[in-house]
């Protein structure tokens, strides 16, 4: 899940949907101290703004089932969920089910996962959680949070990716992009994923929660990059308090936009269709970059 936020991004730059681009903004914001139901409006307004600008937000891993959402979510530790989704289709192919994973000879594994990265690491990783499921769940994905986090490897952050997108349960995924953004929009100082979390969830309704994970990820990797925030394109500059801590220029904000906002392919190399009538082009296959 992480990203490779030192890719420049190239070519012409793409709508951002952006009401609020260009607007000025929130720097009087922040030095008034704000009310905790004036946080919340606005909290909320970020979240009505960036569910329009991506109406197609979406789980950025392919997978067709809960068994491989667990393990691409464990195999995007490290790296890019592109990388993850190019390196998956041979081993679901190969192992189709927990129980071929866990009997599987731990080198051949290890081959199909060398462009993750950390292979080794890896394939002991994602044996020993198929293992797991074999032995305790009956080869099947538990749908709790408390048994999911039972699992070797599998932490609340992955159990609530696994929750909110194949089981329809709501959870906030807390991940670099979600606590650089928050911390941003003075939603909380917290630095503990803990914590904010838990600081989020008396935000918003629960019904929001997997989608706020998604709107908010989906920006962080798009607009609101951790070194070059494009604030000169970005659609809730008007409601950021840190409106200004990146390129201001509309023109050379747009040249930073990544992904769909900057013309160029996702990370998924099957996207939902409401990413493709959006716009939004696959990724390409690994080796075809
Ligand atoms: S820091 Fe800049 S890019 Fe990020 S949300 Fe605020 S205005 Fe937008």
């Amino acid at each position: 899940m992480a990203d490779d936020e030192t890719r420049e991004p190239a070519g012409t730059a793409g709508k951002t949907g952006a009401k609020g681009a260009g607007r000025k903004p929130a720097a009087r914001r922040a030095a008034k101290p704000e009310s905790r139901v004036a946080l919340v409006r606005r909290a909320r307004r970020i979240y009505r703004e960036l569910a329009e600008v991506y109406p197609y937000a979406h789980p950025e891993l392919d997978f067709e089932n809960p068994y491989q959402l667990l393990v691409a979510t464990v195999l995007s530790a490290q790296t890019t969920d592109l990388r993850v989704n190019q390196t998956t289709p041979a081993l679901f192919a190969k192992y189709p089910t927990p129980e071929d994973l866990a009997t599987a000879n731990p080198e051949e594994v290890e081959e199909i996962l060398r462009p993750t990265g950390f292979f080794r690491a890896k394939t002991r990783s994602v044996m020993g959680l198929s293992k797991a499921l074999v032995e305790q769940f009956g080869g099947e994905v538990p749908g709790k949070l408390e048994e999911l986090v039972k699992l070797p490897g599998v932490g609340r952050k992955t159990a609530f990716v696994v929750l909110g997108n194949a089981f329809g349960r709501p959870g906030i995924t807390v991940d670099t992009h979600f606590m650089r953004l928050v911390r941003r929009w003075r939603w909380t100082e917290a630095s503990e994923p803990e914590k904010i979390e838990a600081e989020m969830s008396t935000l918003f309704p629960k019904r929001d929660w997997t989608m706020l994970s998604h709107y908010v990820i989906f920006h962080g990797r798009r607009i609101c990059h951790a070194r070059k925030p494009a604030c000169g394109a970005c659609p809730i500059a008007d409601l950021c308090p840190a409106y200004g801590e990146g390129e201001t220029d509309p023109e050379k904000a747009k040249k930073l936009l990544k992904y769909e906002k900057g013309g160029f392919p996702g990370q998924r190399l099957k996207p939902p269709q409401s990413y493709l009538d959006h716009g939004g082009i696959p990724a390409p296959p690994l080796g075809k970059e």
